[in-house]
């Protein structure tokens, strides 16, 4: 469903992102690995709209959508769910899964939508009411995947959820990524905990200093010497 073709991403002189090009298939669960610094963010806020290669092309289905307007982006069914969580911390929880629907017109749908999420995350119905700026780390990450879910979006793009969290509530946040995806949307998940990621997906890509360097299933990448060695501690 989504493919990107040598794409080169600068900001100003330093070049992020060197020739990257990466398949991501309908249904499957994709990881991008990398340390801090390797471009994981920056190839996701390309494609989503927020960047613009300078070379290099993004398809997905049949749509050519590198440097395509954000917006465009979001109502062709892309998703993005950024690192940091950044929800409106003066909104409800409500307001911000309202806010998620707001490029949607079918209110038999969005009315579906947040009740899939309240079923999926049952302490953001408790919540519902509560500003956002209140709720923990765990349950902003939740609120942020909700929100995100609530464009109804065929591929979901998730930049570190596990950031800050505690290993419980990373488990439970993975889980619910896994049934997200077992419900038939497409996940590309970018994330330092190379453990954990490689454990849900399907497959992987290494990013180091902007470049692909590995590729592989996620059992392949798990077993090899390199991966272990640099971002499994060694294990
Ligand atoms: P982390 O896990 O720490 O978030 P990352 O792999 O997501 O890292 P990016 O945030 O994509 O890495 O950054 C890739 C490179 O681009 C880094 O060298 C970073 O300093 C640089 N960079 C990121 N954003 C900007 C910006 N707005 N202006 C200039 N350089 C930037």
């Amino acid at each position: 469903m989504l493919k990107v073709n040598n794409i080169d991403v600068f900001y100003g002189n330093i070049h992020a992102l060197k020739d990257i090009s990466l398949e991501v298939i309908e249904g499957e669960i994709v990881t991008l690995i990398g340390a801090n610094g390797a471009g994981k963010s920056t190839l996701l806020k390309t494609l989503s709209g927020l960047l613009k290669p300078k070379h290099g092309n993004i398809l997905y289905f049949t749509q050519q959508i590198a440097g395509k307007p954000a917006q465009t982006i979001v109502k062709s069914g892309i998703s993005h769910v950024p690192e940091g969580r950044r929800v409106f911390s003066n909104m409800s929880v409500e307001e911000n899964l309202e806010l998620g629907a707001y490029l949607r017109n079918d209110r038999d749908g969005i009315k579906k939508d947040m009740d899939y999420v309240y079923e999926l995350f049952p302490i953001l119905d408790e919540r519902r009411k509560q500003l956002s700026g209140t709720l923990s780390g765990g349950e902003q990450q939740m609120l942020a995947m909700g929100r995100a879910l609530m464009a109804k979006p065929k591929l979901l793009l998730m930049d570190e959820p596990s950031m800050g969290l505690a290993p419980l509530v990373v488990k439970k946040i993975f889980e619910i990524i896994k049934a997200v995806n077992s419900q038939g949307t497409t996940v590309l998940l970018v994330e330092q905990n190379a453990n954990m990621a490689l454990s849900i997906a399907d497959r992987a890509y290494v990013l180091e200093t902007g470049k692909i360097v590995l590729s592989g299933t996620a059992k392949e990448l798990q077993e090899s010497e390199q991966v272990k060695a640099a971002y499994l501690g060694g294990l």
